[in-house]
């Protein structure tokens, strides 16, 4: 997959319209407010792989819908879409008893990826309060409001954004998110602070933002932050990883200010205990995501 990550695709994928055109799909939204909802308050991890408000994924992106091109492999029209919702804690719930418990306060945290094609920002949500972890390239505030509607919530419902650092794939729509989430406080290292515009919050690492906690990873950028909510196990890291093959890996070392910083970073995050991961790059890994950070600081 040799055009899945590069940043300097940004300009090219932004300035073409036909990523905007599919993301504005009808979503079952009683079945996805059910396949979590009903999930709420468990043990084990349980996904909703959910039909999909997205777009044409990754670095072919102009070339449209999967189901629309001219030779769609079978992963892409099977994957076409690719708005993800999850539970980070779950279990198996009663369904029936769900449905109206939407505004609920609860403990709980499930996320839903919004796939913008080649990057990735990410809604999570605990009852009827969310955050927003990055913000994709210019014009992907309205795949993120699909995100948080596949939660089952709305803009209004944002308290946080999260910047894991100031590259332009990640901070292109803070300025149209933040105009949209009227009740939200932004955030971003510290030392990124200076490529951002706005009026952004300087985190170094160690506070609590949304209940998750700040883990400043630098090397990818001097300011990378990561999130972590210890009490689901979800691990939340922008670009101080990637995800290729289903395995955590390096960010690539061109687009990485201090390979060394890093690694560092690398080797901190595998010190961590959770189960999910979620990057810029690459699909999440959903399962004993530790072991492959792990795995991966052990190698260097
Ligand atoms: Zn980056």
């Amino acid at each position: 997959m040799s055009g899945h990550y590069h940043h300097h695709r940004a300009h090219d994928l932004h300035s073409s319209e036909p990523r905007g055109r599919l993301i504005i799909r009808p979503l079952p939204r009683l079945r996805s407010r059910r396949a979590f909802l009903g999930d709420l308050g468990g043990g084990a991890l349980a996904l909703a792989v959910l039909t999909p408000v997205a777009i044409a994924a990754c670095s072919d992106g102009e070339s449209g819908e999967g189901s629309d091109a001219a030779t769609p492999t079978p992963a892409r029209s099977e994957e076409e879409t690719t708005s993800t919702v999850a539970t980070a804690e779950s279990g198996d719930g009663d369904e029936s008893a769900a449905s109206d418990s939407v505004a609920e306060e609860t403990s709980d945290l499930r996320w839903a990826r919004a796939n913008l094609g080649f990057v990735s920002a990410y809604v999570v949500a605990r009852g009827n309060r969310a955050a927003v972890i990055d913000t994709g390239t210019a014009g992907s505030a309205e795949t993120i409001g699909q995100s948080l509607g596949d939660l089952g919530l709305n803009y209004n419902d944002v308290e946080s954004v999260i910047l894991t650092h100031n590259h332009g794939d990640h901070i292109g729509s803070i300025g149209d998110v933040l105009t949209m989430a009227v009740n939200a406080t932004a955030f971003a290292g510290e030392a990124d602070l200076g490529g951002i515009d706005g009026d952004i919050t300087g985190l170094v690492g160690g506070e609590d933002v949304f209940g998750m906690e700040m883990v400043a990873t630098p090397g990818h950028t001097p300011g990378s932050m990561s999130a972590i909510d210890h009490g689901s196990g979800l691990l939340i890291a922008g670009d101080a990883l990637i995800i290729a093959a289903g395995r955590a890996a390096e960010p690539p070392a061109e687009f990485t200010a201090d390979a060394e910083g890093a690694r560092d970073s690398i080797r901190a995050l595998a010190a961590l205990t959770f189960n999910t991961l979620l990057v810029g790059h690459g699909d999440p890994i959903e399962s004993a995501a530790d072991e492959s950070v792990a795995a991966l600081a052990a190698s260097f």
